[in-house]
């Protein structure tokens, strides 16, 4: 992409309105555009990383079995009636009448409609377990909408449901859920913990929240802070496998992490003073198991082995994909800008021209961005008539984690600077040997 043909509208100034570091580098760096309280576009480059997010999402999903599927943002309202949630979910809901006076609701989660779509089309423990899921925006009339995308009212969710013949495989698929997720934070440079937290309106006993560590963070958590030390790295995961599925939830689970509801003094005081943390984090995904609270109500039921109806066992998990853009920028950034994770960047490299103009250095450019395209990478080429300063700013500002710069003079020894935006370090080597070295840090990711 060349800049001077896209569409990144930057700001210099600092928007007044922005109170935390990511709503702020959001605005600056021309990826939201707030549209009402808590309702936003999302420009191009803010766009780019929204997809990146997604496909990380469905590509762990997809890797741990689950399907997916769209549902729409509109409900009718007798679904809800039909689980009594309809009243009972308050003014966070979003109530429209439509031409014929049919009650409808902008969805804020999907329990009543999964739980319909099951209904019509599955009757035996034959067709389970299954575990169906969409990226689909929902609508919560939050009281404060406010830190940008945060807490916005319209916001982009992962939602899945399991449907099981019991109470163990539904927890097998519990434990699936709290894997992938882990897999899928620690591909976006996330550091999230699994807290057990309360249910609130979706029900249900076993539930963890996961956090990431931030000051501007709504939610509050105690925890042993050698939790934090926890990776999945690339080991394999058998899906399919209870056992070695359950052991990896144990390890991320048996150290204390508690959110501020489930919070107990006495366990905590157990752990050993040095370890012993509280703080503020970011909700970027929960899990339920809730067994058959919407399916009895729901009529949703399935012939067992014994030849008996019974109600499937079930649970939901949620990712807030929007918000991941801004817990992510809130757990990666500096004075000047945004740090991208490779995992999640709108763009792979930069490419500085330090000379637009000069003979040279724009075919070096231009060179540079085609062989990058040819390695399947999407650079973004800065082939503005601008200063020097303002393209590093501008770039530094839109945190991608590479960049090369290309000037007369290096081109005149045979080459450019590639620098990293997370150290500030530059390295001077050939053009040719900057694209292997781009695809080389992308190669596995
Ligand atoms: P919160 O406690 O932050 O209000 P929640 O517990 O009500 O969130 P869930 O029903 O668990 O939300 O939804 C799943 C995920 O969707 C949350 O973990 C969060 O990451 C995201 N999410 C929820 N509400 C919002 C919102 N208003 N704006 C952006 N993301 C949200
Ligand atoms: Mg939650």
């Amino acid at each position: 992409m060349r800049l001077s043909r896209y569409f990144l509208p930057v700001l210099k100034e600092n928007p007044a309105e922005a109170q935390i570091v990511s709503h702020r580098l959001m605005l600056r760096a021309g990826m939201i555009k707030q549209q009402a309280a808590g309702i936003y576009s999302w420009l191009p480059l803010g766009y780019r990383v929204l997809r990146r997010i997604e496909e990380i999402v469905h590509e762990e999903q997809i890797r741990a079995g689950h399907i997916p599927l769209l549902m729409p943002t509109l409900q009718p309202a007798d679904l809800w009636r039909e689980s009594g949630r309809y009243d009972d979910y308050g003014q966070e809901m979003l109530r429209i009448r439509d031409r014929h006076e049919r009650d409808l609701l902008y969805g804020p989660t999907n329990e009543e409609m999964i739980t319909d779509i099951f209904r019509a089309h599955v009757e035996s423990y034959r067709q389970l377990p299954l575990t169906l899921y969409h990226i689909q925006w929902k609508f919560r009339d939050e009281v404060r909408p406010r830190f940008g995308v945060m807490r916005g009212r319209e916001f982009l969710m992962k939602d899945g449901y399991n449907f099981d013949i019991d109470r163990d495989s539904a927890l097998h698929a519990y434990n699936r859920h709290m894997v992938s997720y882990l897999r899928t934070y620690e591909r976006m440079g996330l550091t999230a913990i699994p807290m057990r937290a309360a249910s609130g309106p979706i029900g249900g006993d076993d539930t963890h929240e996961f956090l990431v560590l931030a000051a501007t963070g709504e939610s509050e958590g105690f925890y042993d802070d050698r939790v934090t030390r926890l990776k999945l790295g690339d080991r394999q995961i058998d899906y399919d496998d209870r056992a070695q599925v359950k052991a990896v939830c144990e390890e991320f689970t048996s150290l204390y992490a508690r959110t501020d509801e489930t919070h107990d003094e006495a366990a905590f005081a157990a752990v050993p003073e040095e370890h012993r943390k509280a703080g503020r984090g970011i909700e970027v995904g929960q899990i339920f198991y809730f067994g058959t609270k919407y399916s009895e109500p729901m009529g949703a039921m399935v012939v067992n082995e014994r030849g008996e109806r019974v109600p499937v066992h079930m649970g939901s998990h949620g990712i807030g994909v929007s918000r991941l853009v801004g817990a992510i920028i809130e757990a990666s950034h500096d004075e000047k800008g945004i740090i991208w994770p490779e995992g999640v960047t709108p763009f792979h490299c930069g490419i500085v021209n330090l000379r637009q103009g000069d003979g040279a250095a724009d075919a070096a450019c231009e060179a540079l961005h085609a062989g990058l395209v040819a390695r399947g990478l999407a650079p973004l080429y800065d082939d503005r008539d601008e200063r020097a300063g303002a393209k590093f700013a501008t770039m530094d500002l839109i945190g991608l984690p590479w960049r090369i710069t290309v000037g007369p003079r290096g081109l005149a020894e045979g080459r450019v600077e590639l620098t990293s935006r997370r150290t500030g370090e530059s390295e001077a080597m050939s053009p040719e040997a900057a694209v292997d070295r781009i695809a080389q840090i992308y190669a596995d990711r």
